[in-house]
């Protein structure tokens, strides 16, 4: 049994993270702020034995603070650490873009520093906002990205980008830091009113609304399912390779071909309106992620059609 330490656990990844971990018989730590995640998946969570939550902000918690200390003191070590806890939907970590600079550059460094504190080894989750708009299509770890540093996204991706290099400097020193790039991931448990395309399109398909498409539709994403994801975020945390691994899924689909999906597994008669683009919105993204399969052994295993449907069923009876 490993003692395991997840940051941002009541959001929508954290949750699923607790969820495998504690299936795995390990005692999970939990720690949420609840900027974006939610007090019912805490409470779930804490039906499950070997579940603890503190209400804690990654910011509270350099090394000695209170918090860092009362978070040490649930075992004299730790083995694996989940840096998940950012804002990470556009307008929500559009809404105090000094605030998700600040998580993503302290938050980070203060769990940096308590995994070097308990011994643990840590999991960076970054993301593929990290090639921003890219030139290069599918997107290799390789690829350096293409992001504006003076534009409404650039709190989370530089933030983001900022992220990395704090574990790589931690690396140098020895640190066990491992990197998981994370593309569009969505299901069961996003939080309704986050504003990502996936919740919206199966929101308003549930409450019989158009769909709205920002800008003409014809901008790419490739949208994985929780359970891969999951599986890949894992898979990175316990690899011996300290490299960066994209984790996402290869179907690409257009924006409008999305909404096509979500209207097709509603079974309604939906229209679709559309509105402005957002500034600096990428026009495309696909990982490449040959580097996890060839490694990790991992690809995604859940289709589009599939995910999409588990995740109307839940946000419908959720409702
Ligand atoms: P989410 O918003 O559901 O979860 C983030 C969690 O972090 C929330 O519970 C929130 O309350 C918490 N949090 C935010 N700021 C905090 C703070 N200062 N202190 C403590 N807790 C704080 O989003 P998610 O989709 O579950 O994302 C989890 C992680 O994965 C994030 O780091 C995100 O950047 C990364 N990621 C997610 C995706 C995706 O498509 N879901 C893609 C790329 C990267
Ligand atoms: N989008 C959309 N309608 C919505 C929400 C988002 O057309 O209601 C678009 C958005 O402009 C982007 C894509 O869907 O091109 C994915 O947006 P999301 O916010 O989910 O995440 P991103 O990948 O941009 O971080």
């Amino acid at each position: 049994m490993a003692r395991c330490l997840v940051t941002g656990a009541a959001g929508f990844l954290g949750f699923h993270l607790c969820q495998r971990l504690l299936a795995e018989d390990h005692e999970v730590i939990g720690l949420d702020n609840f900027l974006s995640g939610t007090k019912a998946n805490r409470d779930d969570l804490l039906k499950v034995s070997g579940f603890h939550f503190f209400e804690l902000d990654v910011l509270d918690c350099a090394r000695g603070s209170k918090a860092f200390e009362q978070l040490r003191g649930m075992g004299p070590s730790y083995d694996e650490i989940y840096h998940l806890a950012c804002p990470a939907s556009p307008p929500v970590y559009q809404r105090d873009p000094l605030n998700t600079l600040a998580v993503c550059y302290e938050g980070t460094r203060n769990f940096l520093d308590f995994a070097q504190a308990t011994g643990a080894r840590i999991l960076i989750a970054s993301t593929s906002e990290v090639y921003g708009d890219p030139a290069e299509h599918p997107q290799p770890e390789t690829y350096r990205g293409n992001v504006n540093t003076m534009g409404p996204r650039a709190c989370y991706d530089e933030g983001k980008r900022v992220s990395e290099t704090l574990g790589y400097l931690y690396a140098e020193r020895g640190l066990a830091v491992r990197t998981a790039r994370l593309f569009n991931t969505y299901g069961p448990r996003m939080s309704p009113g986050d504003g990502r395309v996936v919740t919206n399109f199966v929101m308003q398909a549930i409450r019989g609304e158009p769909l709205t498409i920002y800008g003409d539709g014809a901008q790419t994403r490739s949208f994985c399912f929780y359970s891969d994801t999951i599986d890949g975020l894992v898979a990175v945390a316990r690899s011996s390779s300290a490299v960066a691994f994209n984790i996402g899924s290869q179907e690409e689909y257009t924006v409008a071909e999305l909404a096509d999906i979500v209207i097709e597994v509603s079974g309604k008669t939906l229209a679709r309106v559309h509105k402005p683009m957002p500034v600096d919105d990428p026009t495309r993204r696909r990982p490449d992620t040959s580097r996890a399969l060839a490694k990790l052994g991992w690809q995604p295993k859940v289709g589009i059609r599939d995910g999409i449907r588990q995740m109307y069923e839940f946000m419908s009876r959720d409702r």
